[in-house]
């Protein structure tokens, strides 16, 4: 190797990979990001980032920079949906992080920026791996190739890392779409309605997720979930309309009407699962994030886990370095699995804060506080 230091590849540079990119780089790794986009671009969509991510971002030196461009709600409401009452008032502060609600292209581009100049790679679309036992040779699209010691799959729910892995299986459609759309605050002063800084409304088959995604709160967000019986198209996502929206929620609160009479632009997007994976590395290969666990959005931790996975890896390759993977790699899924299984399935069932509970382990949990379980300890 050039600098004879093992080389790491991470597949994807997604909410999980740059970030994965970024904690092993300042853990003095050789690390590379190849993503198959050409460049990233500010997408309409919002995230939620808990205090549990919030402490991994401290790692990489970027926590002040997210604050300082999210809107830093102090509860998430939850709200009937029609009538309005009040079925949960959670406080999101006092877990030793702030909580953020943020635009997602303007988190990924610091994310992004995280990482060392020059060792992010876009337009490199994962073609095929062949893990030699020594290394992995890893090819593009493009029709080049690298090699490297091992891989990391942060290639999201589709993942080709998985594939090689697991072989094709195409991932669980959930019944349910998720409509998004970003609407200017100004559209909203004309309304005489309270336009909470973190809300959930919930119908007895439906929800919409509310939030400011910026520091200025000049940008409302929502995101629903909302049951559609067959996901019928080949992209990642299709345009709805306000007309669809107004279907979708007829007889819902003053607040959500005012809200799809505000907006301009609305996606339409396919929620899609899995079943917790039998296996999370082979050889010099390993999955982080949707690739390996993907869930329902419905609890806003899915980025969250991914974020968990990169930095829990790094604890694992710290403690054993590279040439050591094998047993890293182990340590990972064991001090892992539990956690973002559980997760998965409470995202599922989409139930968390509907009623008034305490968070703390979810948005308490310090991924650094635990020393590492041994795999048979396990
Ligand atoms: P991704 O972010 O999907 O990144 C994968 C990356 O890999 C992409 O950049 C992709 O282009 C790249 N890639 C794919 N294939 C290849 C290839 N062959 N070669 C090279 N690159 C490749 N989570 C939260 O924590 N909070 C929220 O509020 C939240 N809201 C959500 C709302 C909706 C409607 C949805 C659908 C999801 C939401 N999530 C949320 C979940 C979250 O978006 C995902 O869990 C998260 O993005 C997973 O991160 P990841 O890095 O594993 O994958």
């Amino acid at each position: 190797m050039s600098n004879g230091k093992e080389k790491i590849a991470i597949i994807g540079a997604g909410l999980g990979g740059a970030v994965a990119g970024a904690l092993l780089q300042h853990a003095g790794f050789d690390v590379n990001v190849y993503e198959q986009a050409p460049a990233f671009s500010r997408l309409g969509a919002g995230i939620h980032m808990g205090p549990n991510v919030l402490k991994i971002f401290e790692r990489i030196g970027v926590d002040k920079k997210v604050i300082g461009i999210s809107s830093t709600p102090s509860h998430w409401f939850s709200r009937d949906g029609i009538t309005g009452e009040y079925t949960a008032r959670v406080p999101l502060e006092g877990y030793g992080q702030t909580y953020c609600t943020v635009h997602r292209g303007d988190l990924q581009a610091i994310q992004c920026d995280a990482l060392q100049p020059g060792t992010l790679h876009f337009g490199k679309k994962l073609a095929r791996l062949d893990d030699s036992g020594t290394d992995v040779l890893i090819e593009f699209e493009d029709g080049t190739s690298i090699r490297a010691d091992i891989v990391i799959g942060a290639d999201g729910i589709n993942s080709r890392v998985r594939e090689t892995l697991l072989g094709q299986e195409k991932p669980n459609y959930s019944g349910w779409v998720g409509h998004r759309a970003l609407i200017s605050s100004d559209k909203l002063k004309k309304y005489d309605l309270t336009f909470e800084d973190c809300v959930k409304w919930w119908g007895p088959d439906r929800h919409m997720m509310v939030y400011y995604t910026t520091a200025r709160r000049d940008e409302y967000y929502y995101v629903t979930g909302v049951p559609h019986p067959a996901w019928e198209f080949d992209s990642a996502f299709v345009d709805s309309s306000r007309d669809e929206m107004a279907a979708a929620f007829e007889g819902y609160h003053p607040i959500i009407q005012a809200l799809i009479e505000s907006t301009d632009g609305v996606t339409k997007w396919p929620l899609f699962n899995r079943n917790p994976l039998p296996l999370w590395s082979k050889g010099r290969l390993v999955l982080l994030g949707d690739a390996c666990h993907p869930m329902k959005p419905h609890m806003a931790q899915g980025a969250a886990m991914a974020i968990e996975d990169a930095a829990m890896l790094t604890r694992c390759l710290q403690e054993t370095g590279v040439n050591d993977f094998r047993t890293a790699f182990g340590l990972y899924e064991t001090n892992r699995r539990d956690r973002a299984t559980r997760v998965q399935s409470v995202s599922n069932a989409n139930t968390f804060l509907l009623k008034q509970e305490d968070p703390a382990w979810v948005y308490g949990y310090d991924i650094y506080a635990a020393p590492l379980k041994s795999e048979t300890a396990a």
